[in-house]
């Protein structure tokens, strides 16, 4: 199978080679340039092995990787770092709705799912394509990202991972995770700054063409971990087909019947997995797009038009506090029915005035597949508690904004088929939040996170996930604070240019 590039001025490349490269040269997203027929997966009797299934997903899109070479990649990203042996379990709260729990991996996000398995696809596709050079991943992270990137790139030969966070723009849990990160080439560097002066840092360094030369002759190259490459999303697709299967094993589901996912959205990357799975042949009815104040999505999938000229808000949902949502131009190709010249205008508008609107038949196509809500920050407590007290289950902020936006979508539409919702990270990793659901903004404004973790368990009798158990006491590793107008230095430092 050959990918393409959104705008259409790209040669078409192997899997390995979009792997490797991430952005197409002409700056579009690489994707299928034919999507395998629909119908090629379907679920057995038997509950599927993590790992056999996403071989048999894989297989139709990484056609340029041996069976052998994906079974080894495959053993090596999901065994023991997940803490379920079913890798992605799906929690049933009641007959109709279940949760599909995407943070059982080291770092306790979802983003696990498809990082613990990137790093082998890359060195894997090195030697694919005869390009023997050090992969130096440059990550710029609001958290969640670059602690993901760490764990599954940690001690992989023929890599080194250098992630840049803002000083005061991640949350302490996120931070203790990444200065305690272990390996032998892992690289953690603080910015004083916020996001997106991290962002650009790392933008800079990847277009600055003196630096690559000099890289190039070092034997080394920069590489992207972010959810624009390919090999962040086909590994996504896996767990929607995993959690078919489970509805149909344990009778919820008749064969033939649909049922609706519901994805808390930043990036557009999970959301786009589950749409591609409908695409495959997952009989999804509607997938609802769950966002938080930054609720651009909403009004896309509303009224057909996108407009990042808005106030952006620092959300209990961190992870989703995203303007420009980079992987909706993947969707945008299919909406304008594949036409690069009409993503390229879009894109352009984007650019020049921050906004574009669809036309009438493209928005049509958006409503076929997607609902949309969102969640503030008192609706988003207020699920947290809601979930709590009738199931006692405990959600994270992210999953309760999905929650809500379902409930929105349950009054709007009287649809009662079976829904998944995805939860995408495990309560105690943004344990805040979920305090201050569970005792009260007041109570929970009294201790450090750490001790919040321990009250929260002890509350709801939920044990602490094993990568954050024991996390204030792990020595620090990483101490490089620096300006943003320092990160080539730092760079150049790490790899001894
Ligand atoms: C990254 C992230 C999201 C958003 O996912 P996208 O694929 O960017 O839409 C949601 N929740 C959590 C916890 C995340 O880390």
């Amino acid at each position: 199978m050959r990918y393409i590039s959104t705008r259409g001025r790209s040669e078409p490349v192997t899997a390995a080679e979009a792997f490797l490269t991430g952005l197409a040269p002409d700056g579009g997203l690489y994707l299928p340039a034919e999507f395998p027929g629909a119908q090629k997966i379907s679920p057995g009797e038997q509950e599927l092995d993590y790992r056999q299934l996403a071989a048999e997903i894989l297989e139709l899109f990484l056609s340029d990787y041996t069976r052998a070479e994906l079974d080894d990649c495959l053993q090596r990203a999901y065994g023991n770092n997940f803490d379920s042996p079913a890798v992605t379990p799906v929690t049933m709260v009641r007959d109709n709705l279940g949760f599909l729990e995407l943070w059982h991996g080291p770092t306790c996000a979802f983003k696990d799912v498809a990082l613990q398995l990137l790093p082998h696809l890359m060195t894997t596709a090195v030697h694919k394509v005869g390009f023997e050079q050090e992969l130096v991943l440059l990550v710029a992270t609001s958290g969640d990202t670059g602690k993901a990137a760490l764990e599954g790139f940690k001690d992989v030969p023929g890599t080194k991972v250098i992630v840049f966070y803002p000083e005061d723009g991640v949350s302490v849990v996120q931070q203790q995770q990444m200065v305690t990160q272990e390996g032998a080439n892992t690289f953690v560097v603080g910015v004083r700054g916020n996001f997106d002066q991290a962002q650009a840092g790392v933008k800079a360094l990847f277009t600055a063409e003196r630096f690559q030369g000099e890289l190039a002759a070092a034997g080394k190259t920069f590489s992207s971990a972010n959810s624009i490459n390919w090999g962040r999303l086909v590994p996504q697709l896996v767990y929607y087909f995993k959690a078919w299967g489970d509805l149909l094993r344990n009778g919820q589901l008749r064969p033939g019947e649909t049922f609706n996912v519901v994805v808390p959205t930043g990036n557009f990357g999970n959301i786009l997995a589950a749409y591609y799975g409908k695409k495959l042949g997952l009989p999804l009815h509607k997938l609802i797009c769950a966002s938080n104040r930054n609720n651009v999505l909403t009004d896309l999938i509303r009224t057909g038009v996108y407009n990042r000229n808005r106030h952006f808000y620092q959300t209990l949902s961190p992870s989703m506090d995203i303007l420009v949502s980079s992987n909706l131009e993947r969707l945008l190709y299919e909406l304008v029915d594949r036409d690069p010249k009409r993503v390229v205008a879009y894109m352009e508008e984007l650019q020049r005035v921050g906004r574009y609107e669809l036309t009438a038949d493209e928005k049509a196509h958006l409503e076929t597949d997607f609902w949309a809500g969102y969640a503030d920050e008192g609706e988003t407590t207020a699920a947290v508690q809601a979930v709590y007290n009738q199931y006692h289950y405990l959600i994270d902020p992210h999953t309760a904004v999905g929650y809500k936006v379902y409930q929105d979508y349950l009054a709007a539409t009287d649809d009662g088929r079976p829904t998944i919702i995805a939860a995408t990270a495990s309560p105690f990793k943004f344990n805040r939040g979920v305090a201050e659901a569970l005792f009260g903004t007041a109570a929970a404004a009294t201790v450090d996170e750490f001790d919040l973790m321990e009250q929260v368990s002890a509350a709801t009798g939920a044990p602490i996930p094993p990568g954050l158990f024991g996390l204030k006491e792990k020595p620090l590793r990483h101490r490089q604070v620096i300006e943003p107008t320092a990160m080539e230095e730092a760079v150049r430092g790490i790899l001894g240019l």
